[in-house]
């Protein structure tokens, strides 16, 4: 197998027979052997019957399939995974099912690999996000901040839209962590990877999957998976408060020896309370963040559950992977 084309899809049933379409456009005519791996991402609208019906035999000649449906939504991340572990290609993509990124692209960056031994893996950058202000705003404030507290950089606007060589996936599922952040992963593996930038689309149907909510909670995970730095910081800033409280003090005691102007000082007191308060209460935050995790990482539970697994085409009956339910990590 050449080619394995990885695709995360959840409620996509509306976009799916174009983008399948699409990628049979690009692909059927490129001369090499591929297959698509559909992961049913927990849809709840037919998604699962729109991808059996598509790349059900009916006589013609169609791109071997894998459909690998989850027993609920676990995130576009777990899908990533779950492609990653069944596909056989040498070169290995990851393309949304939505249509903003065109699997013409995808083609390119195969292209790409194949012309240039000396790169390993592809990625497609955003040129101009479709975005409101404020998002773009915040984006671009968290790569900043990513790059700044971790010891791995991303690039700017950096996607899972990539081609990349199939060792290149060994390395990436040879991190067995259940918060995945493929920005970080990618980066943390590191290889030679060449950038290229693209236009997104519009999305075919649907909404998109990420609130603002969604986003913030995704970034600081993103940020929690990859530094400490953030418990560095917290120490620094109990240091501060404490060097800055012994000045106080000092200042304090000195008033009442000389000065002899003894005020109420309850404002002073009650600001100064909650002023601690607060701070401890932060930086209790940030190690219980990391303690959850620690906590979760350490059920070793899997990063998916697969409800069931369809193959068609491609491996021959005996190699097919053994029947659901399956559960993988
Ligand atoms: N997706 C998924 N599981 C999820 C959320 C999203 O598999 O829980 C898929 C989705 O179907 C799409 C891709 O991930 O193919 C990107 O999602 P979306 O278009 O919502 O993200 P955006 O393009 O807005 O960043
Ligand atoms: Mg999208």
């Amino acid at each position: 197998m050449d080619f394995s084309l990885i695709v995360p899809c959840h409620n996509e049933a509306e976009s799916l027979p174009a983008f399948y379409q699409a990628v049979r456009n690009t692909f059927d005519t490129a001369g090499l052997e591929y297959e698509i791996i559909f992961i049913d991402d927990g849809s709840q609208d037919g998604t699962l019957d729109t991808l059996k019906r598509l790349t059900a035999e009916d006589g013609t000649i169609k791109p071997a399939a894998t459909i690998v449906s989850f027993s609920r939504n676990f995130g576009k991340e777990a899908g990533i995974y779950a492609g990653l572990q069944h596909a056989t290609g040498t070169m290995l993509g990851i393309i949304d099912a939505d249509m903003q990124q065109d699997p013409a692209i995808s083609l390119d960056m195969l292209r790409f690999l194949q012309e240039n031994p000396g790169f390993d893996c592809v990625a497609a950058v955003q040129e101009q996000r479709k975005e409101n202000a404020v998002l773009r705003g915040f984006k671009s404030a968290f790569y900043k901040m990513f790059n700044r507290m971790g010891t791995i950089d991303i690039p700017e606007n950096a996607s899972d839209f990539r081609v990349f060589r199939n060792y290149v996936a060994e390395a990436l599922l040879s991190m067995p962590e259940n918060h995945r952040f493929s920005k970080g992963l990618f980066a943390w593996v590191g290889f030679r990877t060449h950038t290229i930038t693209y236009r997104p689309n519009e999305r075919l149907a649907g909404t998109t999957n990420w609130s603002f909510g969604g986003l913030m909670k995704y970034a600081l995970g993103g940020i929690m998976s990859f530094s400490t730095k953030p418990l560095r910081m917290a120490m620094w800033m109990g240091g501060l408060v404490s060097v800055a409280a012994a000045i106080y003090l000092v200042v304090v005691v000195f008033e009442t020896i000389f000065a002899r102007n003894a005020q109420p000082g309850y404002p002073t007191l009650v600001c100064l309370i909650l002023l601690f308060g607060g701070i401890q209460i932060f930086l209790m935050g940030i190690i219980g963040e990391y303690l959850g995790r620690t906590y979760i990482e350490g059920k070793h539970r899997p990063i998916y559950v697969a409800r069931e697994v369809v193959q068609i085409g491609g491996l021959p009956e005996s190699a097919a992977p053994a029947p659901a339910p399956e559960s993988q990590n």
